[in-house]
């Protein structure tokens, strides 16, 4: 088998079950692919108490810089009801020019093309002239506890610096070459619980309902709207995600009410000023309290869901024109420059590196017959390829 192939190379970690947190034979399946080449590979375990340990991997060629690192994650979601899968989820099987199997795009396929890259790189050029690595997680698409986060920290301890990173992830939504990311709105979730006072429905004067005080605190946070956006991302949005009351009595008013809520802010705000901003909004709600006219200041407390993640945007010009320029000479299409979409660990590495994210189609990640375009796969190649070229010609080492 030639890793210069990336169909081949993407059928091998297709047919590893690597579901988080299962290494599943993908980590060393894709070893078996780069030490040929001439990388150093380390496989690295990470341990959180009360979670299963992961397996992510580390793998290096060359030792000075410019240094480029090639991320992403071996681990794929479940493959859900697998009777309904055209073909089954972990066969890699082709039909009609298309390679079907959870991970396909999201993101085994954008992995099985950087190797493919990297081998017809070293085949024409002979080894980089710097250092190429790969930082490959098994633990993106579950708590990343044990992830892409420990693994940068345990490379950098060992003295590993990056001059930039591309993230693999399907970042296109229709074809190849609609898109680069270049950075991410950050994320914020909460969980408000309103207190009231229990009591008899005809008697509402000696009750006090908790719904009228969810629904106005709730009501702050998702109107007015906290920005319209900046140039580079779009506008700040908070979504009210579940409301709870939990009586089962049409003759009870209820005293405690409880709500969640997510927002995916952009670069206007940092994690700190949006919470405060929520805050101030409930605060201020719960003292006029509209819909409860006599009544004291809504009772309410918040509690936040761990870890936000920030937001981020990379402004390195050679990192994203020379993968702009692979995009349109290849694919002959001016890829938009986006801060789109869901987190991914980019939102880790940022700390390390200036970051962009560029790989296949998204349309079919997570779905059942999740598969992609076998030409796909050539293209993406030559993409990644041309990058390799570019950017070592061009690297500015920061
Ligand atoms: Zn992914």
């Amino acid at each position: 088998m030639s890793v210069a192939d990336p169909v081949a190379n993407l059928q091998a970690l297709i047919r590893c079950p690597s579901v988080t947190p299962a290494e599943g034979g993908a980590l060393s399946a894709l070893e078996a692919m780069l030490t040929p080449l001439g990388f150093t590979v380390e496989r690295m375990v990470a341990s959180e108490p009360g979670m299963l340990d992961i397996e992510n991997l580390y793998a290096r060629i060359g030792t000075e810089g410019p240094h480029l690192m090639f991320a992403g994650h071996t681990d794929v979601v479940p493959p859900g009801d697998q009777a309904s899968w055209t073909h089954p989820p972990f066969a890699a099987e082709i039909a009609d020019g298309e390679l079907f199997g959870r991970g396909a795009v999201d993101m085994k396929g954008g992995i099985a093309c950087f190797v493919a890259a990297v081998a017809r790189h070293i085949e024409q050029h002979g080894a980089p002239r710097g250092s190429i690595s790969f930082l490959i997680t098994g633990d993106e698409e579950g708590p990343a506890v044990n992830g892409t986060e420990k693994l940068l920290r345990w490379a950098a301890d060992k003295g590993e610096r990056w001059d930039a990173c591309l993230v693999g992830e399907p970042t296109n939504p229709d074809s190849l070459g609609d898109m680069i990311k270049i950075g991410r709105r950050g994320s914020v979730s909460g969980k408000v619980t309103v207190h009231g006072l229990q009591g008899h429905a005809a008697y509402p004067h000696l009750a006090d309902n908790a719904v009228r005080g969810a629904l106005s605190l709730a009501a702050s946070l998702m109107d007015p709207p906290f920005d319209t956006g900046t140039p580079e991302f779009p506008a700040s949005n908070l979504e009210v995600t579940t409301l709870d009351v939990g009586n089962p009595a049409t003759n009870v008013v209820p005293g405690k009410a409880t709500f969640a809520f997510n927002i995916r802010f952009n670069d206007r705000w940092t994690a700190d000023t949006v919470k405060a901003e929520i805050m101030r909004r409930m605060d201020a709600a719960a003292r006029e309290n509209p819909l409860r006219p006599g009544r004291d200041a809504i009772r309410h407390e918040i509690s936040w869901a761990d870890r936000p993640s920030h937001v981020f945007l990379t402004r390195n010009d050679a990192l994203i024109g020379s993968l702009a320029a692979s995009v349109e000479t290849v694919t002959g299409r001016r890829p938009k420059l986006s801060t789109t979409g869901g987190t991914s660990d980019a939102r880790f590495i940022k700390d390390y590196c200036p970051v962009v994210e560029f790989g296949l189609v998204g349309q079919t990640m997570h779905m059942v017959d999740e598969r992609v375009a076998v030409a796909d796969l050539e293209t993406l190649t030559r993409i990644y390829g041309d990058f390799i070229r570019r950017w070592f010609a061009d690297a500015v080492i920061c």
